[in-house]
């Protein structure tokens, strides 16, 4: 009995050791380190926004599409138009955020600004949004980009948010199986019609990998969605290879665009 109260008060008393040293080693770190604003480097309490960027940003909540994800002003719909018309080949997608000039401008940095290290915070938000989906899939895949467009760019920034999302689910991540085997011009500023010919096989998935696929519920991590010209592209190819799910995740997606 008494070695069981001994046990007992070790364990208590090694407990509010190490939340103490814990507790300095964090204090220590913001001293050093302070926790700054994720989009304009204010400093900031918690590790996030600052209040006055957290004021601008437009998250997406219900109701919203049940395949696509897009958001709608009433409730009335259970699926937005263009899944009414067309069944995309992804089975769900979550964003985040609404795809304005606030948050491109936020996720311009991101992509081509070299600022890398908003990869966890904005993976931590997809993590929030999507935390169901993730747990029940498989495996987590990047949208690829062309290698030579990867070297100008240095990295990859689907990559970052897939490794991210993994990191924080314990969820597989597998870059190697989708390959974009054709270079295609930029997809902004061209419309939904042209989006979908300009993708249109520019997808692969490597011979060796596709054995990963058969059977498995995917995570497709991107940063933006806008018609989901490209996530649907990714999905028909994964889904060829043998997915049985696919499920796109990006940080913001766009309303509609004709
Ligand atoms: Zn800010
Ligand atoms: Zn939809």
């Amino acid at each position: 009995m008494n070695t069981v109260n001994f046990s007992i008060n070790m364990s208590t008393a090694e407990i509010f050791l190490f939340d103490r040293i814990r507790n300095f080693i964090s204090a220590l770190n913001n001293f050093c380190f302070p926790p700054v604003c994720c989009n304009c480097k204010e400093f900031v309490d918690t590790e996030g926004l600052c209040p006055e960027c957290w004021k601008k940003i437009k998250w997406i909540s219900d109701p919203k599409c049940r395949i696509c994800g897009a958001p709608f002003e009433t409730d009335a719909n259970l699926l937005c138009l263009s899944c009414l018309r067309k069944k995309p080949h992804f089975d769900g997608a979550v964003a985040v955020f609404r795809y304005d000039d606030f948050s491109k401008n936020m996720l311009l940095k991101f992509k081509h600004g070299d600022a890398t290290y908003m990869a966890r915070q904005l993976a931590a938000w997809i993590y929030r949004a999507a935390e169901t989906e993730i747990k029940k899939s498989d495996i987590i895949i990047p949208v690829p980009i062309h290698f030579l467009k990867r070297i100008k760019r240095k990295y990859n920034q689907s990559e970052l948010l897939a490794m991210e999302l993994s990191k924080l689910s314990g969820v597989l991540y597998e870059p190697r199986i989708l390959r974009k085997i054709k270079s295609t011009v930029q997809q902004e500023g061209l419309s939904r019609k042209k989006r979908l010919k300009n993708v249109k096989g520019s997808f692969g998935v490597q011979a060796a990998y596709s054995h990963l696929l058969e059977g498995k519920k995917v995570i497709l991590a991107d940063d933006v969605m806008t018609t989901g010209a490209t996530a649907n592209e990714c999905s028909k190819v994964l889904k060829k290879h043998g997915a049985t799910e696919v499920t796109v995740l990006t940080v913001a997606r766009v309303d509609f665009v004709a």
